[in-house]
């Protein structure tokens, strides 16, 4: 059975939408994106997302689909990796907001 599953998730800019989809293949799952980091080769946020089952910027995905996707990512290491990657991103961006903001109170400081 070679079944291909279809989602869409909606860009950062609220208005174009991407299609991702996902399928077993010989090797394990293959997962998909339009977006232009996907059509590059890169990964994605879109699939990180998708695959750790965050679901906020999917596009009303039919519960069917996301039974469907579970089974299909149930026997990989994709859900708990890419639920990782997303916590450690979210992280990482606050660090960067954190230095940002004490470097320009530093500066303030200095240059008062
Ligand atoms: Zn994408």
């Amino acid at each position: 059975m070679t079944e291909r599953l279809h989602f869409q998730a909606l860009s950062s800019d609220g208005v174009t939408l991407y299609d991702i989809r996902a399928a077993r293949t010989a090797g394990g799952v293959r997962l998909s994106c339009t977006c232009k980091a996907g059509q590059n080769g890169m990964l994605c946020k879109h699939r990180v997302a998708l695959a750790a089952g965050d679901m906020a910027k999917i596009v009303e995905p039919a519960a069917a689909d996301l039974d469907a996707l579970k089974a299909l990512l149930a026997s990989s290491e994709l859900p708990q990796a890419c639920a990782i990657l997303q916590g450690l991103e979210r992280k990482l961006e606050d660090m960067k907001r954190g230095v940002s903001s004490l470097r320009k109170q530093i500066a303030g400081a200095m240059f008062g």
